[in-house]
């Protein structure tokens, strides 16, 4: 007997004030879980109701193409929402107490981790130390890492257990900060980082899968419908694939990701190159660019500058990939025809990238591949023209400048400052600009990202005047930025980040309607229902 066809389950959404770009708007749409049928008013779309159809009436709420956020990192997401969250903590005092607590709740845990500080908030007016991490514990390694996730700092049981016991070699592209005596105080920057790894015992896919699940979940539940994911890496290659193909096949993927990929040697971005070739294309899990990184960040002066910083002459940041590094990978992955999108904050680290993606694109000037920059913070104005000239994408975060608006004068000096942050400018002179947030070195939230964009405001002073205003989007650009420019980004505009018959079935309902709204209430906004691949993926109560 042959099986029945299944029907492919459709819904309509109406009374509904669905965005259609412009000032146009709809009040109906129809659609299956592969694309949108029809779209129009209420009349229209209800002329070609079928029986069996899900009718959703979303009582006038504004309906958005699906949000997209094109650089975060899920897999440390989930982490993050597993471990000790130090977000907001504005004293050690509280780091200390806030991790006793959770060691007394995870009484079995073979290490501590947890990430959010941030010392520019700390009462004590400084860094964290393995002292101050020994009051936590002394029995278990213990690892806090910054919120830039380019710092961590851990105790000297951690120290002991990686034999971090004599003179210290410091690594290459990376710090271990030592005392007068010449003893590690637990700090540990940028790819010293690393050294920390063999603290953790080995992954399983179950257990990635694990947190990967949450903060896809976080994810559709924050509005967004798309997130470019960076978590593969050389070292976890066929363990994170594995671990996204295996929720693919389940089903348990609430939003579509376009994994970045950070593979820093020749032989596993052929492998990279070798999996994807050999992977049928799929509209939910995306393989996606090759991601590099080429400095470290502004908050811990590690943006790899031109210049001294300014509040610390001592340094110009680190570079964490040398120039012929950089190309060579570039160079390997242009040539096979895959994306390149790079990590880079400094203006030194911005220019080596501009002049890398210039070199590979020698044959080809309009960057057909759309290599493209994450961050692009520390810019002059002949940079700004470069990102043109060179056809580069802008991937930027506008929710950096609620904190970084703050030390962004004190680190670069007056002059610099006044041409950096220059996301409008960039979008001006014809360069595709998308938004995202970095998270978890932010929180993934798409509304507050978008009010950052419209207003340059910090969170929580709503009032002030806001950073450098004349670089503000308008609330339309800046929703372009996080639709169909992020679609762009990913090789899917027309199909993906606009509402029209053919394009994917993904929505953000938003809870109030972001045109009717005074910019500073753009941070309030919160996803009623989120819509992915036809079907309701978070609901609020
Ligand atoms: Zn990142």
């Amino acid at each position: 007997m042959a099986a029945k066809r299944r029907k492919r389950m459709r819904t309509i959404l109406r009374n509904a004030k669905i965005w259609l770009g412009g000032d146009q708007f709809a009040s109906a749409v129809l659609f299956d879980s592969s694309q949108i049928l029809a779209v129009g008013t209420d009349a229209q779309v209800e002329a070609q109701r079928q029986n069996g159809d899900q009718i959703i009436d979303v009582q006038g709420r504004l309906v958005l193409p699906g949000l997209c956020d094109t650089h975060l990192h899920c897999y440390n997401k989930g982490c993050t929402l597993q471990n000790i969250d130090l977000q907001d903590v504005s004293s050690i005092e509280e780091i200390v107490s806030r991790s006793r607590e959770y060691i007394q709740a995870h009484p079995d845990s073979s290490v501590i981790h947890g990430r959010g500080w941030n010392h520019d908030y700390f009462a004590e007016g400084r860094i964290l130390n393995r002292a101050d991490l020994d009051r936590i514990s002394t029995r278990v390694p213990v690892v806090l890492t910054r919120a830039c996730g380019h710092i961590a700092c851990v105790n000297t049981c951690a120290l002991q257990r990686l034999g971090f016991t004599g003179a210290i070699v410091q690594p290459e592209d990376g710090q271990i900060d030592v005392d007068e005596q010449g003893c590690p105080t637990g700090i540990f920057r940028e790819n010293a980082m690393l050294l920390l790894k063999p603290l953790d015992p080995p992954l399983t896919v179950t257990q990635i899968k694990e947190r990967l699940a949450l903060a896809l979940a976080a994810a559709a539940r924050a509005g967004l419908t798309t997130v470019h994911s960076n978590d593969v890496t050389s070292e976890n290659l066929d363990l994170m694939l594995e671990a996204y193909r295996q929720l693919r096949a389940e089903d348990r993927m609430p939003v579509r990701v376009v994994l970045q990929c950070t593979l820093t040697d020749p032989e596993s971005l052929m492998r990279y190159l070798e999996i994807k070739e050999q992977t049928p294309s799929d509209e939910v899990l995306v393989f996606g660019p090759l991601k590099l990184l080429t400095d470290g960040s502004l908050g811990a002066r590690t943006a790899w500058m031109r210049q001294p910083y300014a509040d610390d002459p001592s340094t110009r940041g680190i570079a964490t990939m040398t120039r012929a590094q950089l190309d060579e990978l570039v160079s390997l992955a242009h040539a096979h025809g895959l994306q390149c999108v790079c990590h880079a904050i400094g203006d030194a680290a911005i220019e080596m990238v501009l002049d890398t993606f210039e070199n590979v694109n020698r044959t080809s000037p309009d960057n057909p591949l759309r290599h493209g920059i994450v961050h692009c913070q520390i810019t002059d104005s002949a940079l700004i023209d470069r990102f043109a000239s060179t056809h580069t994408a802008a991937l930027v975060q506008p929710i950096f400048l609620h904190y970084d608006q703050h030390i962004v004068e004190q680190r670069v000096g007056t002059e610099l400052a006044q041409t950096s942050y220059a996301f409008r400018s960039l979008a001006e002179r014809g360069v595709a600009v998308s938004f995202g947030t970095d998270c978890p070195v932010e929180d993934l939230n798409p509304f507050a990202n978008l009010y950052c964009a419209v207003t340059r405001k910090d969170l929580h002073h709503p009032e002030a005047s806001g950073y450098r205003p004349e670089e503000a989007f308008s609330l339309e650009a800046a929703l372009r930025c996080m639709t169909e420019t992020a679609a762009w980004q990913s090789f899917e505009e027309g199909r993906k980040g606009v509402i029209q018959i053919g394009a994917l079935p993904d929505f953000t309902i938003c809870d109030q309607d972001v045109f009717a709204l005074a910019p500073q209430k753009l941070k309030d906004v919160r996803s009623w229902m989120t819509i992915c691949q036809g079907k309701v993926r978070w609901q609020a109560e």
